[in-house]
């Protein structure tokens, strides 16, 4: 009995390989991707499956594009992946298609999957993007030389792929602990010859934990003698289990030197792209994210920008972090200049006056004022990106900043919070294989459950500055050492990102402690610490509000909302009290920084004095 791939005979039929799949899940069929096979029987049926589906579908104009609960499948189209296909990305309940009448969603396109490469030094990552580049970047300049920009866009029969060009695990997790996700799908290159290697087992540690799919290309297999099967057996022990071994891990095998497989290993980017349903819309907002950024001699600041959403033209402000800039001009990674640029596009803008760092988000402001609005904001609260983008949009729909949330919504999201299994993060080092086996092995015996112990990564030596990022992405992530000591310029990362590493001689402490966080015994040492200080230049007095304020002007650090305050008058301290009010203006704020003014209370205090001090610390909790 013959087989067939799932997606070459969703292709045939017309339809996706996710619909195929949902038909094929729907018979029972365990298939677990596009690129299984099925036997010849199977094949009949869910042929005559899509065949009743595209009947009932057809002459009816006006189907609507989201049928219940499931993507409609449209006959005329074998290439998913063009931004002419128009499906909804909306699905309807059953409920509802029984109640309401179905009105045509929003027709949101396919974006192009944007692909990183990662792997251990030397497996061949540069190589293979140089492959791809020359090979399938068809060049709208004679002489086909591509710049680099920090991404390029590949044509494939089956559509366009964006691939991040500084491959690597460490660039793809710093951008992700500035909170930006920019790949969709990773490739992790291991060679053939070399197998999986501690930077392999980095890697799929780094994209397992962003949640991206993953697909292994094996390199090298021009090299006479390489067994690309052992490769397959270590990469079952890392936990990628190839599709040939009944896993669910897509497996290639290339040669970045020959050009061997690499169609194939495009082919299956497209279709985990397909089945991940891409889509953006570039009529939305603008959302991107820097990819790189550098200062060019002759050009000034040159930032790379990945458009994620809405659709990114010249003369538009943009807001990165606390810079703004004006787009002046945009060219694409052929050096032509464009003027406007759409989702799953990397363009180099030139713009900006300061260097915006890489992995922080784009946002478009309305002009120069609103830029200018939105980075004095930020500089004030500091928020994160995401707090802010929520505020922002409270405010552009002309709502206060916390309204449009009702003391009945606020209740209603308290009582849908769902108390979750706790979660005991750890990334392990230890110096020999062996002994982080035992390590493994005995920690993650301690699940139970109310708790469970995740093991972000696991590898031997000492902790890297890749381990800090990965930690610094997830919440309340804690780096174990045994028998290792990390550098101190690791350790200085650390601190700064605080991100805590425990280093430990003797196993059994070592396991005691974790036991101690799973049963949250340890007991925390508290000590304040110095967040700021401000002067006082006016007293307010606001009897109605229940006596003075200190208007005040922050001299150093900052002055927090959530602190504790002593008043100092003459090197003296004439009181101590938890701050009670900060605000700037009118507006209540939660921390002003050096340089600006401030109204500030303290509980039961309120005899200011022009020229006090008053220091504000913050209790956080000592690592011992
Ligand atoms: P990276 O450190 O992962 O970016 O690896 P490179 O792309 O720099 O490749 C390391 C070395 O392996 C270079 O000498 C390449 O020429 C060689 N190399 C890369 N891919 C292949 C391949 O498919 N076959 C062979 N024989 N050599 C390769």
């Amino acid at each position: 009995m013959s087989k067939v791939r799932i997606h070459a005979l969703a292709k045939e039929l017309g339809i996706e390989s996710k619909r195929m799949l949902e038909l094929l899940h729907g018979m029972g069929v365990d298939a677990k991707t596009a690129s299984s096979t099925i036997d010849d029987d199977t094949a009949e049926i869910v042929k005559g499956l899509v065949e009743d589906e595209l009947k009932a579908g057809s002459g009816d104009e006006a189907m609507p594009t989201g049928t219940v609960g499931e993507n409609p499948v449209k006959a005329s189209q074998a290439d998913s992946n063009t931004d002419t296909e128009t499906l909804s990305a909306e699905v309807v309940t059953a409920e509802q298609a029984k109640t309401e009448p179905v009105k045509p969603a929003k027709e949101i396109p396919h974006r192009p999957p944007v692909v990183t490469i990662m792997g251990h030094v030397d497996h061949g990552k540069t190589s293979l993007l140089d492959f791809i580049r020359s090979s399938n970047v068809a060049s709208k300049e004679a002489g086909g030389i591509t710049q680099h920009v920090g991404a390029f866009e590949a044509n494939t029969p089956r559509g366009k792929i964006v691939f991040i060009d500084t491959p690597g695990h460490e660039a793809f997790t710093s951008i992700r602990a500035r909170g930006a996700q920019v790949a969709d799908i990773a490739v992790i290159v291991v060679a053939a010859d070399d197998s999986i290697m501690p930077q392999t087992r980095e890697a799929i540690a780094h994209a397992k934990a962003a949640k991206v799919p993953i697909v292994v290309a094996i390199n090298k297999i021009d090299i006479a003698g390489v067994n690309p099967e052992k490769v397959m057996q270590d990469l079952t022990n890392a936990t990628l289990i190839p599709e040939a071994y009944g896993g669910d891990t897509i497996v290639v095998q290339i040669s970045a030197r020959t050009g061997q497989g690499i169609d194939d290993l495009l082919e299956n980017l497209s279709l985990v792209a397909e089945l991940e349903d891409l889509r953006a819309d570039p009529d939305g907002e603008l959302a991107g994210v820097i990819i790189e950024a550098k200062v060019d001699k002759q050009a000034g600041v040159l930032a790379t920008v990945l458009v994620q959403g809405g659709t990114l033209e010249v003369s538009d402000f943009l807001v990165v972090g606390e810079l703004y800039g004006k787009v002046r001009a945009m060219t694409d990674s052929f050096g032509t200049r464009i003027t406007s640029a759409k989702p799953g596009v990397a363009v180099q803008v030139l713009g900006f006056s300061q260097t915006p760092i890489a992995g922080e988000l784009v946002k478009r402001a309305k002009n120069e004022h609103d830029a200018r609005e939105i980075i004095a904001r930020r500089k004030e609260t500091r928020v994160d990106a995401a707090d802010d983008a929520e505020r922002e949009a409270a405010i552009g729909q002309g709502k206060g900043a916390a309204a449009g949330l009702s003391i009945e919504d606020l209740l209603g999201k308290v009582g849908e919070v769902k108390i979750e299994k706790r979660q005991v993060n750890l990334i392990l080092r230890a110096d020999t294989q062996g002994s982080l086996e035992a390590l493994e092995g005995i920690l993650l015996r301690e699940n139970n459950d109310d708790v469970e112990v995740h093991i972000l990564f696991a590898g031997i030596g000492a902790p890297t500055e890749g381990d800090v990022l990965l930690a610094s992405t997830a919440i309340d992530t804690k780096i174990m050492g045994f028998s290792v000591t990390p550098s101190s310029g690791v350790q200085k990362i650390a601190d700064n990102k605080k991100v805590e590493i425990k280093t430990y001689r003797i196993i059994y402490e070592m396991i005691d402690e974790v036991k101690k966080m799973i049963r949250g015994t340890i007991e925390p040492v508290f000590e304040d610490k110095f967040v700021g200080r401000a002067e006082v230049r006016q007293i307010i007095k606001v009897p109605k509000a229940g006596g003075n304020i200190a208007g005040s002007y922050v001299l150093e650090g900052k002055i927090m909302r959530s602190g504790k305050a002593s008043v100092l008058r003459k090197g003296k301290e004439v009181a101590k009290g938890q701050i009670s009010g900060l605000k700037r203006f009118k507006d209540d704020v939660r921390e002003v920084l050096t340089g600006f003014e401030c109204g500030i209370n303290v509980s039961n205090f309120d005899e200011f004095e022009i020229g006090d001090l008053i220091v504000v610390t913050e209790t956080v909790e000592v690592k011992v």
